[in-house]
């Protein structure tokens, strides 16, 4: 088998063993990008060079026998985690050219860890959308058709793992951004428990909401990725101080008495069917495991979407003040003060951007504040409150991750709400601060489904290993894209 189809707890194996080094491994990598680059646009940055620097100098540390958990592996950041003296760019014209002087606190850990930073992926324009394609770089192409979205607004980052372009990325889940792009490219996707991960120089949309989450081959890996991010931050201030333990040694144990609860509002008509026969598939599946399956309902879940949609924009509003042309990025030249603010966010943001800047700042304006912010809030606790209750009857939820497969370019730029209803079954998890896991459990038309499995807080523990002895018994993440068919196209993009 190629190096560059090895899962991350394979090579790194294999890089401490001294079988490969880091360097081989990374040129091998830096090889398979260039052939399929092209195709994909998975990466607004790779840093080739900073990547082969690092990787000599993993391998001289590698001699002297250090271990390291993430020994020598090339791994993909998503660009909205800062990489001090390596441009970060939101996807967005904005930030066109910034470069951070600072490296976020879960890209020092991969570092810290021993992994290589191979690049910076593609996304949607600060994380806003769910397709990837309001990047102001251009759009990513799903490895498994070429003609379909990645998912976003992690889509970059779930190209390049599906793809094998990296051993793992990191991805950010305001939404669904982490587990929609991984549902859609056939991986592994993470969303870590509000707190769990800090967010030290992650660029923010919506504060509350965000985390930042490993997205990977198997499910091994985002145990083991788990193991670097994880853990209290003081540089942020939401970081939650909860004691660590190790992800993947709990992975192997048995599900036997595990009690699962199956929603029924996550069960919808209009759901593609053939997602809903591979979800009622798994289920089967999982009580072959040992689980009893539950049934529960979670009935102010339907309010999720919209609450989000007043919460998250409101947060973005305020967060996306500081692009003013003075301090970050983009300046547009004026007249005067004000005329130079209007032009520079005039022209810095894309038109997704400016419609949550307005929705946001409509909705905390004074005499809606009540209206639309405050209700949210309330609602949000409801919401929050429901699954608290969920979870004294049972130890996780299953779900669909998505209610179809990856649609096609421009099929749901024209209608926004159509995008936004996209993440129908990612967004409830947010709003209630808790984790949850996507991962392979079949196809639609020849593209993956994900299967979404929801813990309690600071329980990823229960999901991973719930996760793992699925895949384990269905070997769901065994078929791979077709790569061949992916540097065919990439020779005629050039
Ligand atoms: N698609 C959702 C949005 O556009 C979620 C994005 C995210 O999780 N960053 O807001």
């Amino acid at each position: 088998m190629n190096l560059e189809q090895l899962s991350l707890t394979e090579i790194s194996k294999k890089i401490s063993n001294h079988e490969v080094s880091s360097v081989e491994v990374t040129e091998n990598l830096i090889r398979h990008i260039e052939k399929t680059e092209p195709a994909l646009h998975s990466f607004i940055t790779v840093t080739a060079d900073l990547a082969l620097d690092a990787a000599r100098k993993f391998d001289e540390m590698n001699i002297k026998g250090e271990s390291f958990l993430l020994g020598g592996v090339p791994i993909a950041i998503k660009d909205l985690l800062c990489t001090k003296n390596i441009k970060t760019t939101c996807a967005s014209r904005m930030l066109e050219n910034f470069v951070p002087p600072y490296t976020a606190t879960a890209v020092e850990k991969i570092e810290q860890a021993g992994g290589i930073i191979i690049g910076k992926t593609n996304m949607d324009e600060f994380a806003m959308g769910s397709s990837t394609e309001t990047s102001y770089f251009g759009k990513t192409r799903n490895p498994w058709d070429l003609d379909c979205v990645p998912g976003g607004s992690s889509g970059g980052s779930a190209s390049s793992v599906a793809a094998h372009q990296a051993y793992a990325a990191l991805g950010s889940d305001t939404g669904g951004s982490i587990r929609q792009p991984a549902a859609f490219c056939g991986i592994v996707g993470l969303k870590p428990t509000y707190g769990m991960v800090s967010r030290f120089g992650l660029i923010a949309f919506a504060s509350s909401l965000d985390q930042v989450g490993p997205m990977t081959k198997t499910v091994e890996d985002a145990a083991l990725l788990m193991n670097v991010l994880s853990g209290y931050d003081s540089k942020d201030s939401t970081s939650a101080q909860v004691p660590i333990s190790d992800f993947v040694m709990p992975l192997k144990k048995n599900l036997k008495g595990m009690k699962i609860g199956v929603p029924k509002e996550f069960f919808i008509d209009g759901m593609d069917l053939e997602v809903k026969a591979s979800i009622e598939k798994a289920i089967t599946q999982l009580e072959q495991l040992g689980c009893t399956m539950i049934p529960v309902s979670l009935p102010h879940t339907k309010y999720s979407l919209s609450v989000y949609y007043i919460i998250a924009p409101a947060e973005a509003s305020s967060n996306l003040g500081r692009y003013d042309g003075v301090r970050y990025g983009l300046r547009t030249p004026g007249d005067n003060l004000n005329q130079m603010y209007e032009k520079t966010r005039s022209s810095g943001f894309g038109a997704e951007v400016k419609r949550r800047i307005m929705l946001g700042t409509y909705t905390l304006s004074s005499g809606y504040y009540d209206a639309y912010y405050l209700k949210a809030m309330k609602v949000r606790r409801l919401i929050k409150s429901e699954f608290d209750q969920v979870f004294q009857k049972v130890d996780c939820l299953v779900t669909p991750t998505t209610p179809t497969p990856a649609f096609r370019f421009g099929e749901k730029t024209q209608n926004p709400l159509s995008m936004y209803l996209a993440d129908i079954f990612t967004i409830s998890i947010n709003i209630a601060g808790v984790p949850a896991i996507s991962i392979p459990c079949g196809f639609s038309k020849n593209k993956p489904i994900g299967l979404q499995l929801i813990g309690k807080p600071f329980e990823e523990s229960t999901i991973l290993q719930v996760a793992y002895q699925y895949e384990q018994s269905t070997l769901s993440n065994q078929l791979k894209p077709n790569l061949k068919k992916i540097e065919e196209f990439s020779k005629n993009e050039l």
